[in-house]
């Protein structure tokens, strides 16, 4: 097990976004097999927990926007999110750091995608996006993306920039990320699936890892 916290001689806080909530229920698939349809933030939620969790094992300073089933409005989540980076900052200036050139927190939203109402579209595959402007949130997203294209094998539809509130808003590098469409019937089905979610947020947490230069696998 690695330590982030000694490698880069701060702990890096990782703000996680688990977007949408149980009041948005056009978020959703289309009914499985089984009849079940799955909500996007069920995934989107349950995947910035384990990410949460994994990454505070690696000595990760973890932030939430939006822990419990509700859906946060995006102003309230990335205020919150500003508001704990700043005052993780403060805190880490008071304690003597030295944060010249150093990225001391990242923001990843995480969402699935979607086309249409039904299984028609045959839209598939990963993205990740980031902000026109911001070549961090650019390399951000592009080792995220990376790191989403192992495992499981799926369709590579690239890095894009965005214009998107929580990539706007934040004002530490942020990407978010689309592992899979939930109006495409296998990925619809990986959406509720458990392995896949551990291994998105394992994902996840490499990615970010790679971001500040470090190569590192969960098992
Ligand atoms: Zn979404």
């Amino acid at each position: 097990m690695i330590d982030v916290k000694e490698i880069l001689g701060f702990a890096p806080l990782l703000i996680l976004d688990g977007g949408h909530g149980i009041t948005t229920p056009e978020r959703r698939t289309p009914p499985l097999g089984d009849g079940r349809v799955i909500q996007e933030y069920e995934f989107n939620k349950t995947v910035a927990a384990l990410a949460e969790l994994y990454a505070s094992q690696l000595g990760f300073e973890t932030y939430l926007t939006s822990p419990d089933e509700t859906d946060t409005p995006l102003p309230e989540r990335t205020e919150a999110a500003n508001r704990v980076y700043r005052e993780y900052r403060d805190q880490l200036q008071r304690e003597g750091v030295d944060l010249s050139g150093k990225d001391i927190a990242t923001f990843v939203s995480i969402h699935y995608n979607t086309l249409g109402s039904d299984y028609q579209t045959r839209a598939s595959g990963v993205e990740t996006f980031y902000y026109p402007t911001s070549s961090k949130g650019q390399r951000l997203a592009t080792n995220l993306l990376d790191a989403l294209l192992r495992g499981t094998s799926q369709r590579n539809r690239g890095v894009k920039s965005g214009n998107l509130y929580v990539l706007r808003t934040t004002e530490m590098p942020a990407a978010l990320i689309e592992p899979g469409f939930m109006d495409y019937r296998p990925e619809a089905e990986l959406m509720g699936n458990d392995a896949y979610r551990e291994e998105v947020a394992k994902e996840i947490v490499e990615g970010v890892l790679q971001y500040y230069g470090i190569k590192h696998r969960i098992e």
